[in-house]
């Protein structure tokens, strides 16, 4: 007997092939196939009697086959296979090329349901290639809580009403996972609705099993939404409870008081050769206010890429170093820390200010060989006993140096870049090493574009800066989408910009032509710029399936300046400054969101030299081109945020995976209504039962999605 906890192998027809697959999507029993929802549907709603089909329209058609046959066209040296079909009324003529199987799985007299576009090449109506799927009572299959109000009970699962489609993994069709899914989407009965009956009503959301058989088979387009409303709701009401319990035990905690030092700060930003922005004043006023309080800081500094957050978090560190306290600085990679390092040297130069560097392969001090003198240990490039970081008042490093034996003498701020969300138990690893017993304040930096709302609904837990404006004097980075006719002046342009001193980066959708989507791979752009195009340049590639070390020597070859091009899959998107940098050429560019390309495109454009964002794109169709126009009209990553969101078809329902929010699998990043009352929700439960004791369900999830984010 099937129940929520059987093993993926164990599900008939779910062989152990099949099953690993099914792994690497993250699903290993029952319940997590009930979990694992659908990204977009079919609509084939429209289940019409054959003379009333009109052409152009993608509808349902459900009838009897009279005529089935198979022939090989040898004109055009394929197999096709004809059938008609009636629905007692009238005939239609369905045609299949090259699937020679259908002719022998469907026979005269079977009941078919078939989905597709009808289409009239002037023989008359017809449909092409459509999905189809045989109508009988599956034998053996609980069916999915058949006869219940509201819950479906249609027979066809492939094509008929919103068809759901899911994304996939190499060995398994569209066609398989809905099979098993509907298989076991039944079970969805014993899933245990944790939200307290009195929030389910105040915001009328359906019951979760509902939701959950609602978002596999709806019925129509309202059950779906009172699916992924309720669903939604589940996503942003988690999210808020935890952050609401964080802030709570955070604001129970001590942090060191860190005076303002106006003098030294005002000769500090004096001495900056640029003049600060307006945003960069008030988000480093907003700091320094936190620091000056005995509770810890939680704050995040969202700014866009060359916003300039660094000196923001500078004249934080700056005080806290004033007050005799270190301060940690944490980047994703090692390239990223060795840059934050030589900024931070620089911007302290005539300071007394001593910045330490660690990182797996290298340990460093700005003015004295500090750290070196004190431990051998390090000179020798190991890191395994602790060792006490003294000397420096900030130490830079990797995000890794959180897990490593490194013990603070009284560590009072960590900055971490590009990361949203610090843990908790990273925060409480922090305590544990700072040395002096309080908790260190904390800052967070990200260039990803976060409406105030949004921020609010993901991070409750931390209050948010935001630099709005970009420094004074930026170049506008040109940005063209580049027809395939003009591919060579594109390249005989980039060949005279490498000439007078540049580099270049190409980025592409795959790493290699494994997969059949047919788009542009690195493997293969590497080989034809390396071989064909510039075969008298150095080039250079990247992607993620490199291990870290060879990244980064990658990485570093192209800051300096060995590597002229270097062609990249995404992996380039939150990465280092190379201000020599002046063109990104991205192959592919419907492949990836907005949001993305802005990304890549403010890897160029960091300094004097005019940059420039080509794209190039597979696909010419209007809506492609509209797309990527926006991209060159705006400038803007919230606006392109935005954008991209309403350009998506209608059938594309979430896709955030794409914009760079794993938290929200299937709420709207801009649904700010249902935000506001999951918020409002978890507040509600919080005051009035701050440990969950009255709400046992509720607890066991929290502690769970805990327990399911430390492993991720
Ligand atoms: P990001 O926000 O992407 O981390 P950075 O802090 O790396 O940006 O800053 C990008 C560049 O802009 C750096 O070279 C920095 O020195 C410069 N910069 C920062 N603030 C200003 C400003 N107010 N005026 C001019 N240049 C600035
Ligand atoms: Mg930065």
């Amino acid at each position: 007997m099937l129940s929520l906890d059987t093993s993926v192998e164990n599900i008939t027809r779910v062989g152990a092939a099949t099953a690993k697959r099914l792994r690497t999507l993250g699903i290993e029993k029952a319940e997590d196939l009930l979990f694992y929802f659908p990204f977009r549907y079919d609509d084939f709603t429209r289940t019409t009697p054959i003379d009333k089909l009109l052409p152009g329209t993608s509808v349902n058609v459900i009838g009897v086959i009279e005529l089935i046959q198979n022939r090989r066209s040898f004109r055009r040296r394929m197999y096709v296979t004809e059938a008609l079909v009636s629905d007692g009324k009238e005939s239609l003529k369905v045609v299949w090329f090259n699937q020679p199987f259908i002719g022998k799985s469907l026979k005269i007299g079977d009941r078919v349901s078939l989905a597709g576009k009808i289409e009239d090449d002037g023989g008359g109506l017809h449909m092409s290639a459509p999905a189809y799927e045989k109508l009988y009572n599956h034998p053996g299959l609980r069916p999915p809580l058949l006869g219940k109000e509201g819950m479906i009970s249609a027979e066809a699962v492939h094509t008929q009403g919103l068809v759901p489609n899911y994304h996939l993994t190499q060995g398994i069709t569209q066609k398989q996972l809905r099979f098993i899914i509907k298989q076991t989407v039944g079970l969805a009965a014993d899933v245990t609705d944790w939200l307290p009956d009195d929030i389910r009503r105040k915001y009328r959301l359906i019951d979760l099993p509902k939701a959950i058989l609602n978002i596999h088979f709806p019925k129509n387009v309202k059950n779906f939404d009172e699916a992924r409303r309720r669903l939604s709701f589940n996503e942003l009401f988690l999210l808020q409870l935890r952050a609401q319990l964080i802030r709570r035990e955070i604001a129970a905690s001590r942090a060191e008081e860190i005076g303002f030092n106006e003098t030294e700060t005002k000769k500090f930003v004096d001495s900056l050769p640029f003049k600060l922005t307006d945003s960069q004043r008030r988000s480093a006023w907003e700091m320094i206010k936190d620091l000056e309080r005995g509770q810890p800081m939680s704050r995040l500094l969202e700014g866009d890429v060359g916003s300039g957050k660094t000196v923001v978090a500078a004249l934080a560190i700056l005080n806290v170093a004033l007050a005799g306290r270190q301060s940690v600085l944490l980047a994703p990679t090692e390239i990223l820390a060795q840059q934050h390092f030589t900024t931070l040297s620089k911007l302290f130069t005539g300071t007394q200010v001593k910045i330490g560097l660690v990182t797996a392969s290298d340990k460093r001090m700005n003015n004295e060989s500090g750290i070196m003198n004190q431990e051998e240990n390090i000179k020798s490039g190991k890191l395994n006993s602790p060792f006490i970081i003294r000397n420096s008042e900030i130490i830079v490093g990797t995000h890794a140096l959180i897990q490593e034996k490194v013990k603070f003498r009284n560590l009072a701020l960590a900055v971490i870049d590009e990361q949203h969300r610090f843990g908790v138990d990273q925060r409480k690893t922090l305590l544990e090493k700072s040395g002096s017993g309080l908790v260190p304040h904390l800052l967070s930096m990200t260039a990803t574009p976060i409406p105030r709302s949004l921020a609010l609904a993901l991070y409750g837990d931390l209050d948010i800066s935001i630099i709005r404006e970009m420094p004074a004097g930026r170049k506008k980075i040109i940005t063209k989408i580049v027809p395939e006719d003009k591919r060579q002046s594109a390249y005989k342009f980039i060949r005279s910009q490498i000439e007078s001193g540049r580099q270049v980066f190409v980025i592409c959708p795959l790493i290699d032509m494994s997969d059949r989507s047919g788009a542009k791979s690195v493997k293969d752009e590497f080989r034809k710029l390396d071989k064909q195009v510039f075969p008298d340049l150095s080039i250079g590639m990247i992607h993620g399936r490199l291990k870290s070390a060879e990244k980064e020597k990658v990485m570093l070859e192209m800051l300096q300046g060995k590597i002229k091009i270097l062609v990249s899959t995404s992996v380039v998107e939150v990465g280092v400054d190379v201000p020599n940098a002046s063109i990104m050429m991205i192959e592919g560019a419907e492949h990836f969101g907005l949001a993305q390309l802005h990304q890549f495109r403010g890897r160029v454009g960091r300094s004097e030299h005019q940059s420039y964002c080509f794209l190039f794109s597979e696909i010419e169709t209007e809506k492609s081109l509209k797309r990527l126009q926006a991209l060159a009209d705006n400038n803007d990553g919230l606006t392109l945020a935005k954008l991209d969101l309403k350009m998506r078809g209608a059938g594309e329902v979430y896709g955030t995976a794409q914009s760079g929010f794993p938290e929200l699998k299937i709420a709207s990043l801009f649904d700010y209504a249902l935000m506001k009352e999951a918020r409002e929700a978890a507040l509600a439960i919080i005051t009035d039962d701050p440990s969950l004791t009255e709400h046992p369900a509720l607890l066991e999830t929290t502690v769970r999605l805990e327990a399911k984010a430390h492993l991720d």
